[in-house]
């Protein structure tokens, strides 16, 4: 059984205490490798490693850093194939979804950050004759990335491609739910070149190896992309210790239909947007609100193309929805087709677990599932879910559904679907969400803000966002 084993200072090791956790293949319902049961004292030797690392890793030359990250994608496309089987097995997506878009977007955040501190320039302030202002922005020294299960490369590369670039050294912590292909990383770290303890990968239990990241002194900021609960747990501890922080976390996305749009193009999206990584991607929008002329319509076309949807294993090439990534996770969203039901909801299609044949007999399925009639305000429409599973509700006019669409605590994506340029600006500016897409969805330009609002997220990644969370920022003032 494959052992997968934590990356310091340049070396593949074990954890201190000797103890593995099982990791599991959610298709099969079967443990098939192991990784390490790390504690503080694996991120105590990390952080060391790191602080060896900082001193040349930070003042290198910027094109020497970028060649270095640039071989790290090249590493990463060349490997595509064995990456993109690895992601599927050890997650549950379809291997067909991380063949075109985990894997090649991991090897793009590292291509795209390496190229994008080559353009960057800080600030002068002149004054007149009097004096001249500069900004000089430095690294923050160490920081802790810590990433969730549903895009397991695509999100660790995403958080660690830009604090490598702008000269920090990083101790990373994958989801113990999906390591694999961060062990995988740190096998192409070393043959790439990058030197000892500028990125070290710690793997382990959020309780135990995350929360050591938090709490340890030396790192200075936190970037950490999972649940708002454990977001809120790591804001507690480490705003009083000042670390610099981005959290990227839940969402209940909005899905807002309008009767003028262009049918075809909107169904043909919102089937992906719900469903897409069996709805496991927290830009999913899961409640969809349609304008009542189009509402018949669009159930109907709706429900019959969603049932058309093909369950099966991961790594066959037809399949379109592949396993839940955690029995457990499996549990919580049929807990909550039963809440739906019980809140009046009625299931227009799917609602049950799903059991395969053969290979994937014990394997963690659930039919995608369509709900109907329940409130806006109910726990349904107002939890996160993370699954495979859209609410639809009926509209009359767009004072209602920005109420509908803001009503929860949650602000992370919007999508809209309209023809009237005048209402999709009108909505745009007023939905409350760090991202709106009008008439596409998922659509990445990695140069934009990307972020939450309200419990959805604290702080902005992407492009030159990136670049200044994780740098500090320190003015000079020369008197002339
Ligand atoms: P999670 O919060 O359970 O775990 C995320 C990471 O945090 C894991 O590596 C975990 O081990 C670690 N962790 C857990 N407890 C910790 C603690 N006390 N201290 C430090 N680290 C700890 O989230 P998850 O279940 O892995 O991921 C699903 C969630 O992530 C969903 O809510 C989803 O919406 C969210 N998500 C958000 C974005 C975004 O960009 N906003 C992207 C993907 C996923």
């Amino acid at each position: 059984m494959d052992q997968i084993k934590n990356y310091i200072s340049g070396d593949l090791i074990p954890p201190g205490s000797g103890e593995y956790i099982q990791n599991y293949n959610p298709a099969t319902g079967e443990v098939y490798s192991l990784l390490p049961d790390s504690d503080t004292e694996d991120v105590q030797h990390a952080v060391e490693a790191a602080q060896r690392a900082f001193p040349s890793w930070s003042t290198m030359m910027v094109e020497d850093r970028s060649q270095l990250l640039l071989r790290i994608a090249d590493l990463i496309e060349r490997d595509i194939e064995k990456l993109a089987v690895a992601e599927s097995i050890d997650q549950g997506k379809p291997v067909t979804l991380a063949k075109s878009v985990d894997i090649p977007r991991a090897a793009r955040n590292f291509r795209f950050f390496a190229t994008a501190v080559l353009h960057f320039a800080s600030e002068a302030h002149p004054m007149g004759n009097e004096a001249l202002n500069y900004t000089l922005r430095h690294p923050l020294g160490i920081v802790g990335a810590i990433s969730p299960w549903n895009l397991p490369l695509y999100l660790f590369t995403w958080k660690i491609a830009p604090a490598l670039a702008t000269g920090n050294c990083v101790i990373g912590k994958p989801s113990e739910l999906t390591p694999m292909t961060a062990y995988m990383l740190s096998q192409l770290c070393i043959e790439g070149g990058l030197p000892p303890g500028v990125l070290n990968i710690v793997h382990g239990y959020g309780n135990k190896v995350g929360s050591a990241i938090v709490s340890r002194h030396g790192i200075a900021a936190i970037t950490f992309t999972g649940g708002t609960k454990t977001g809120a747990e790591i804001a507690k501890t480490a705003a009083p210790m000042f670390k610099k922080l981005s959290l990227e976390m839940g969402g209940k996305n909005p899905t807002i239909i309008f009767a003028d749009c262009d049918f075809e193009k909107m169904m043909e999206t919102t089937i992906r947007s719900s469903f897409e990584n069996q709805g496991e991607i927290c830009l999913c929008g899961s409640r969809i609100f349609i304008e009542r002329p189009l509402y018949d319509r669009f159930k109907e076309e709706f429900v019959e193309r969603t049932k058309q949807l093909r369950i099966g294993d991961p790594l066959e090439n037809s399949t379109q929805i592949g396993a839940i990534n955690s029995l457990q996770h499996l549990q919580k969203i049929l807990s909550y087709i039963m809440l739906a039901q019980s809140e009046g909801g009625r299931i227009l299609c799917g609602g049950s677990r799903v059991h395969l044949e053969g290979r994937c007999k014990y394997g963690w399925f659930i039919e995608p599932t369509v709900i109907e009639g329940v409130p806006h305000d109910c726990r349904t429409n107002q939890e996160e879910i993370f699954g495979p599973v859209v609410t639809l509700t009926p509209f009359d006019t767009e004072e209602e559904v920005l109420m509908y669409a803001n009503s929860t605590q949650y602000g992370l994506a919007a999508t809209l679907w309209t023809n009237d340029l005048s209402r999709a600006h009108r909505i745009s500016a007023k939905i409350e969400s760090g991202i709106v897409w009008v008439n596409c969805w998922m659509l990445r330009d990695l140069r934009t803000p990307f972020g939450g609002m309200k419990d959805s997220g604290v702080g902005r990644e992407g492009g030159v966002e990136a670049v200044r969370f994780f740098t500090e920022p320190k003015n000079v003032c020369i008197k002339i």
